[in-house]
């Protein structure tokens, strides 16, 4: 057992994860992050999913103060429907920076494997990484690896998939440079747009002319700094983000697919011809894993009603964005929901475990049904959660 003792201890150092970690500390509490990649940030940085979502309307929050730093470093930007659009490595240097400011202990490159439990209490976490097995005890503990691993190692009930049993597929994004901002307005999904043709129907169509039918039915590129652009173009279909054959089966086929558009395009000459891949992401994105059993749990039913709770951690306004769930989709999208925006609240007791009396959940991983996750994932919301489940945590421990 190390030696030192937490009053929170957060698994997994994501969007979710890193904000409750800052929320907790700025909250007095000696917080520790348990991350498995060597960057904080998850999705926003070893995901390369440097788009943040549901950002506009949160201006009392962290994540506002992280989208005003890198722009006041013209390391990012507000861009088409307040989305906040940031270069990654910058991102990886700030969380770097507040944390250190926060003196929030990291262990980067270790692995969340197991818990240790006295009734219905955490009492540790256990890890490995090159120094070997570890455990590490804390008063409070919030899971945010995404997927749950945390909760599902303590033996918490959970849920996975829809009805029946299919969940959302990854994708792989990357970062490509040689591409002309001026000359490709109309393949930027950054910008607002208007017209019969979105820029994602254009790349679609684009990269069918070079050769490739994309997986993803509504591939995008968006304009990030200088020459370079992010690039979302793959869909893997009926793989598991808790299982590591399925996530190594994606990773090489999420590659490979990149690898040939990114070739392909270039082949066409013109507006492509300097093209290049600069970087896959480090991690592929799961959409989703995991959704644990809370103390509430958040349904579609919520989100039509405009729910409104008491003990409110975050005001979300998005709509329902499921993926396509298996290859023969035409759209790209799986067909739930309206199509329409909705504003409603998360519950802090969607991110109480249930059955447990010191843990939480941050991020995607919360309870929901299968298509409010679909809405309450998105990154500017994700970051809330976290900021306020890691306050909530914060204030248990000094009980
Ligand atoms: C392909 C894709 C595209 C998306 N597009 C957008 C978009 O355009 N805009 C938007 O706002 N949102 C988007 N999202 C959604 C959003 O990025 C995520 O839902 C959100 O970031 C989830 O935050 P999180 O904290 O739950 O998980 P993450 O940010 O994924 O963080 C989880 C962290 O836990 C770590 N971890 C996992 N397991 C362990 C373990 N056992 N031990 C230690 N560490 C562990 C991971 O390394 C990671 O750092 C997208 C997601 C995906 C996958």
């Amino acid at each position: 057992m190390n030696k030192k003792q937490y009053d929170v201890i957060v698994c997994g150092g994501g969007v979710s994860g890193v904000l409750a970690a800052i929320g907790a500390a700025r909250e007095g509490a000696k917080v520790l992050i348990l991350e498995q990649t060597n960057s904080l940030g998850g999705s926003w940085t070893s995901g390369l999913v440097a788009w943040i979502i549901d950002a506009q309307n949160k201006k009392e929050y962290i994540v506002s103060e992280i989208a005003e730093s890198l722009k006041s470093k013209g390391k990012g930007r507000f861009a088409r429907s307040g989305c906040f659009i940031y270069e990654p490595e910058a991102m990886k240097i700030l969380l770097d920076k507040m944390c250190t400011e926060e003196k929030i202990d990291i262990r980067f490159n270790t692995f969340v494997c197991g818990s240790q439990k006295e009734g219905g209490r955490i009492v540790a976490a256990e890890t490995v990484s090159k120094s070997g097995k570890e455990s590490f005890s804390g008063k409070v503990f919030i899971d945010a690896t995404g997927d749950g691993d945390f909760c599902f190692l303590s033996g918490a009930e959970y849920e996975k998939g829809n009805e029946e049993g299919l969940m959302q597929p990854m994708s792989m994004f990357a970062i490509v440079s040689g591409l002309d901002a001026g000359e490709l307005e109309a393949y930027d999904n950054s910008r607002e747009f208007s017209g019969d043709i979105s820029p994602k129907t254009r790349l679609y169509e684009e990269i069918k002319r070079a050769g490739i039918e994309c997986s993803q039915q509504k591939p995008a590129l968006f304009y990030l700094f200088n020459d370079c652009f992010l690039l979302t173009a793959n869909h893997i279909y009926g793989v598991s983000g808790t299982n590591s054959e399925d996530l190594t089966k994606a990773a090489v086929s999420a590659r490979s697919e990149i690898g040939s558009i990114v070739d392909k395009l270039k082949n066409l000459g013109g507006i492509w011809k300097n093209i290049h891949l600069v970087s896959t992401a480090p991690s592929v994105g799961v959409r989703e894993g995991r959704r644990i059993k809370g103390e509430y749990t958040v349904t579609l039913e919520d989100i039509y009603a405009s729910k409104q709770f008491e003990d409110s951690i975050c005001d979300v306004c998005f709509g329902i964005d499921v993926h396509a769930l298996t290859k023969d989709s035409k759209t790209g999208y799986a067909g739930y929901g309206d199509g329409k925006k909705h504003n409603y609240q998360i519950p802090l007791r969607a991110a109480k475990c249930y059955g447990f009396d010191n843990l939480y959940m941050a991020g995607r991983c919360i309870s929901g049904d299968f298509a409010a996750h679909a809405s309450y994932r998105v990154s500017g919301d994700a970051a809330v959660i976290g900021e306020n489940v890691g306050k909530a945590a914060a204030r248990q421990a000094k009980i």
